[in-house]
């Protein structure tokens, strides 16, 4: 056998289709419908023009200008940019409710190239076959994928009746067999989030020397972010993405924030991997997103309005939908199948996701688009229905 018996246990993840045969309207991987901002665009092709030798040469390792730009942002915003407050002349500040009662610092970022290489090496750095985890069943679907790549033991606990998550079922389980926690806050592919003060009393009640991973990839359209929990907690580790509230799935860019001995031994990590994770035009292009918080907050708030509008609509529809805090919708009807409303509108030159697990596979998920998209996909749906 020419491979090794680690490769021949993998399954590895299975993400929304990117079909290359028609132009269908793409809401099924929760991408931003909005493109980068104007600065990201100019800051690139500046870079690329004005200083192609830097091209030849490795980037910064540390990435330390945009881990500078990163904390800023998050001071500037509170991390939920839904909910910023922007001037007229640009500048943003959070609201009351997100304000960080201290100031994030550049040693307390980490970067990597998607949030899902930063999970990887979280999960490297915290994990192994005898020192497990604890989630949800249904989250992130990623997680059970790196259990499997890194032989980690991982612990599932089924959601409530409600779809929400089982705090106190999570919390025994944790206790029990000395385990880490992850999940994702909001949650995925539920939408749901738990207020800061729940996700407070869950660190409360866990024991401070087992590692707590809350990510953040949904949390600017509408959650409660843990960045203020910091203070407080220093097993806390909170993963965040440039992927959708940063209309930047493509430069493959995500973060983590936590304390700075975390971040190193993260780092430390990553170095035995690759020393350079984050390329040249990544760091200018990410740069130049974070410094453009006002107009990530406004594409954000018009994510957030269009999903609660269509949020109403599949209600009037007779759907049965969660309330989503994210980019999405999860929803089902009761007289047609997940599988195929997702076949019907697919055949109307939209995409939306089907997840064929026992459990969820009655359900959609719908990405939020643009009010153009979601006009279309109403009319599909009016036809379907
Ligand atoms: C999209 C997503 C990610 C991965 O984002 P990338 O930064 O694109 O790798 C991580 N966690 C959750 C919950 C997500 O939905």
């Amino acid at each position: 056998m020419i491979l090794s018996s680690r490769v021949q246990k993998l399954s590895p993840y299975v993400p929304g289709e990117q079909p290359k045969d028609r132009d269908y309207i793409k809401l099924n991987a929760n991408e931003n419908p909005y493109p980068p901002s104007p600065s990201v665009i100019k800051a690139v092709l500046d870079f690329v023009q004005n200083n192609p030798q830097k091209l030849a040469l490795y980037p910064d390792p540390d990435s330390l200008e945009l881990h500078e730009v990163i904390a800023d942002m998050l001071n500037a915003s509170g991390g939920v940019l839904c909910r910023t407050k922007v001037a007229s002349d640009g500048t943003v500040e959070p609201a009351e409710q997100d304000k960080i009662p201290f100031k994030v610092t550049p040693q307390m970022i980490y970067t990597g190239n998607g949030s899902d290489e930063v999970l990887s090496m979280v999960f490297y750095a915290f994990f192994d076959s005898s020192k497990r985890f604890v989630m949800p069943q249904f989250t992130y679907s990623f997680y059970p994928v790196y259990a499997g790549y890194y032989d980690i033991p991982m612990d599932q606990v089924p959601l409530k009746e409600d779809w929400s998550l089982d705090v106190d079922e999570i919390l025994t389980r944790a206790q029990k067999n000395n385990s880490g926690i992850i999940f994702a806050n909001p949650n995925a592919p539920t939408g749901l989030g738990l207020t800061r003060e729940q996700v407070r009393q869950m660190l409360l009640k866990a024991s401070s020397d087992e590692i707590f991973i809350v990510d953040e990839a949904y949390v600017d359209f509408g959650g409660e972010s843990c960045i203020p929990l910091l203070e407080e907690f220093n097993n806390l580790v909170i993963i965040r993405t440039f992927s959708k509230s940063l209309c930047g799935a493509g430069q493959r860019l995500g973060y983590l924030v936590s304390n700075p001995e975390l971040v190193n031994i993260v780092t430390t990590v990553k170095n035995c991997v690759n020393h350079f994770p984050i390329d040249a035009v990544a760091q200018v292009s990410g740069r130049a997103a974070c410094k453009d918080v006002a107009y990530y907050s406004n594409a954000a708030r018009e994510v957030a309005r269009e999903r609660d509008d269509f949020y109403n609509f599949l209600n009037s529809k007779g759907f049965y939908v969660l309330k989503s805090q994210t980019n999405f919708l999860f929803a089902k009807h009761p007289s047609i199948s997940g599988a195929e409303l997702y076949k019907r509108i697919k055949e109307q030159g939209i995409l939306i996701r089907h997840f064929n697990t026992p459990g969820i596979e009655e359900f959609v998920r719908i990405t939020i688009g643009t009010p153009q998209q979601m006009k279309m996909l109403r009319a599909a749906i009016e036809e379907i229905i």
